[in-house]
């Protein structure tokens, strides 16, 4: 390690050059040779990842290069291998920032990676240490450097996010809008995907990927709910990205929804685990050992997906003390519905409305609920959840479930 005051000189010589050396997390301890293990690119309609994954911390630096637009990022230490060479067969033709991407050995020390770009984009880089089967990373989000909030919704709760915004901004938006749901205006349904991009939820025994099967079923309920004329649905994603839990939150807030559904097709410690299940927000802690590994394995997505330094603490976060027990009440209402008509396409894993702290379920106005369609990690279910016929089921039960509760008089004339 170098003494302080020789790493001070050398970051303002470093300053006066324009960039600075940064260690991918700030904590001290990279070894002089990195090994770069993977390369993943992840392009989006709203932001394009780059993710490098080593077996030691990457030191780098990050600057811009005009005519064409380019980023480049040096990583010192570490050497060129057949993983960094690949980078530029991992960018696809429709990325949309990405023009192409190449590598070489800068000098001895370092290796230099040049992106160019298709339009002007604002990096933003961070590392993330080890999590799951993941090792370190250094990831490069590249997001449009005219933001149009106006036209991208997400774009501008990405940006909060990122800036450490979004909290202050959140208490702005109420819950559902006035009128009655359905009568006076659309029954808005905010549909959750679970995961995404880089965190690929659960994976089956014969590889299937959660968050492909969930993104599926997803589509098909809002092609469903859609076409119910009086019901109007979005989703938190519609393509393979990462979205970090409190955005998909803030999501449905911004849209002042009157439902949160999030979808889940995960897996337990056991593959004997089977049958569908639904949740809803405890305060109090999880009321089974099962929802509480749920809830443990589902709020580690942003540390798997890649949360960077706004740290989630979104479980500390006093938001929670918002949550008010007639929403939960509601949520409970809402989740027995869907659970009954699950009970009729699937086995159920448990015949009552589970709860637990799950950090995506923690809309204050908002009646939300978890549902786990099938286990991934049960073979049998794994092949289930692959077909066309089981999803559109599961899309089918579900959208009962939200007609019965909206059918619900009692409940209507108070939401109204
Ligand atoms: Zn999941």
């Amino acid at each position: 390690m170098p003494d302080s005051s020789s790493l001070m000189s050398r970051r303002r010589l470093l300053q006066g050059a324009g960039a600075m050396w940064l260690l991918s997390v700030s904590k001290v301890g990279f070894a002089a040779s990195s090994q770069v293990i993977a390369v993943r690119v992840w392009p989006a309609s709203s932001y394009t990842r780059v993710t490098l994954e080593s077996n030691h911390q990457l030191k780098y630096r990050q600057f811009a290069l005009s005519n064409p637009e380019r980023v480049v990022v040096d990583i010192e230490g570490a050497h060129l291998n057949s993983v960094l060479k690949g980078i530029g067969s991992q960018v696809r033709g429709d990325d949309p920032f990405i023009k192409s991407a190449r590598v070489g050995q800068f000098d001895p020390k370092t290796v230099r990676m040049v992106f160019e770009l298709k339009q002007n984009v604002t990096p933003h880089l961070f590392g993330l240490a080890p999590v799951a089967e993941f090792k370190e990373r250094l990831v490069m989000d590249l997001y449009p450097a005219n933001m149009n909030s106006e036209q991208d919704p997400l774009l501008a709760l990405l940006e909060d996010y990122n800036t450490g915004q979004l909290d202050k901004k959140m208490p702005a938006e109420k819950g559902p809008q006035p009128g009655k749901a359905g009568r006076d205006r659309p029954i808005v349904i905010m549909l959750d995907p679970g995961h995404g991009g880089e965190d690929p939820g659960a994976i089956g025994p014969n590889k299937t990927r959660e968050k492909d099967i969930v993104l599926s079923i997803a589509r098909r309920l809002k092609a469903l709910l859609d076409k119910e004329g009086n019901m109007k649905a979005y989703m938190t994603r519609n393509e393979d990205v990462f979205i970090p839990l409190k955005v998909r939150v803030a999501k449905a807030q911004k849209q002042r929804a009157d439902l949160f559904v999030s979808i889940h097709a995960d897996a337990f410690t056991t593959a004997a685990a089977r049958g569908s299940s639904v949740f809803a927000l405890s305060t109090k802690g999880a009321t089974s050992t099962a929802a509480k590994y749920l809830a443990q394995t589902q709020n580690a997505s942003d540390l798997i997906g890649g949360v960077g330094k706004s740290g989630d603490r979104y479980l500390d976060h006093t938001m929670f003390d918002m949550v008010q027990s007639l929403t939960i009440n509601d949520s409970l209402k809402f989740g027995k519905e869907v659970l009954h008509r699950l009970g009729k396409v699937n086995k159920l894993h448990k015949n009552s409305v589970d709860q637990a702290g799950f950090a995506v379920l923690k809309a204050p106005d908002i009646p939300s609920i978890l549902v786990e369609t099938a286990f991934l990690s049960n073979p049998e279910e794994e092949r289930k959840l692959r077909t066309a016929k089981f999803q559109q089921e599961v899309a089918e039960s579900i959208l009962a479930g939200i007609k019965a509760y909206f059918s619900d008089s009692s409940r209507l004339a108070r939401r109204g």
